[in-house]
């Protein structure tokens, strides 16, 4: 299958988006809370918690920490540090659209981290400025425009 994030053809785990154990013991962990994704962006998005969804875009929203820590104190680089944004495939794009808002909320508060502390709201708004900024905001729509990730790790705007 493809990879929900960097669109790469293979071998795809489940990622959830309100975190597995965050659930109570019998609460259904996966109806609309599961998304394909590659093991390389299950590592980021797992551990470094380098990216979100974004409730309203239906994005990812990429950290801006240029680096992470391993379990071993190895500093190793972020490869989306510089990538703000990007959509899923579209072929997920669906299963995104029916991810519930809280539990992607719920994501952004405990699954993802950025430089500057601060409410991921601010974080949103601020990137939104920036989008605005260099052109790639989409007025008519009110959210970013087109942006995807290839599987050798390059955006491609659209
Ligand atoms: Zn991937």
């Amino acid at each position: 299958m493809q990879c929900s994030v960097c669109s790469t053809e293979g071998f795809t785990e489940k990622a959830h988006i309100k975190s597995k154990s965050r659930f109570q013991k019998f609460e259904n962990d996966k109806i609309f809370n599961i998304l394909p994704i590659c093991p390389r962006c299950h590592y980021y998005f797992d551990v470094c918690k380098a990216f979100t969804l974004h409730n309203e875009w239906k994005c990812w929203v990429f950290s801006d920490k240029a680096n992470f820590y391993s379990a071993d104190e190895i500093l190793f680089d972020n490869p989306f540090s510089n990538f703000m944004y990007a959509y899923p495939p579209k072929i997920h794009q669906k299963k995104i659209n029916r991810i519930d808002g809280e539990l992607i909320m719920e994501n952004q508060r405990k699954e993802f981290t950025v430089n500057n502390a601060g409410s991921p709201s601010k974080y949103f708004s601020d990137l939104e400025i920036i989008l605005r900024q260099i052109g790639r905001w989409d007025e008519h729509n009110q959210r970013p425009l087109g942006r995807k990730i290839t599987s050798e790790m390059k955006i491609i705007d659209e």
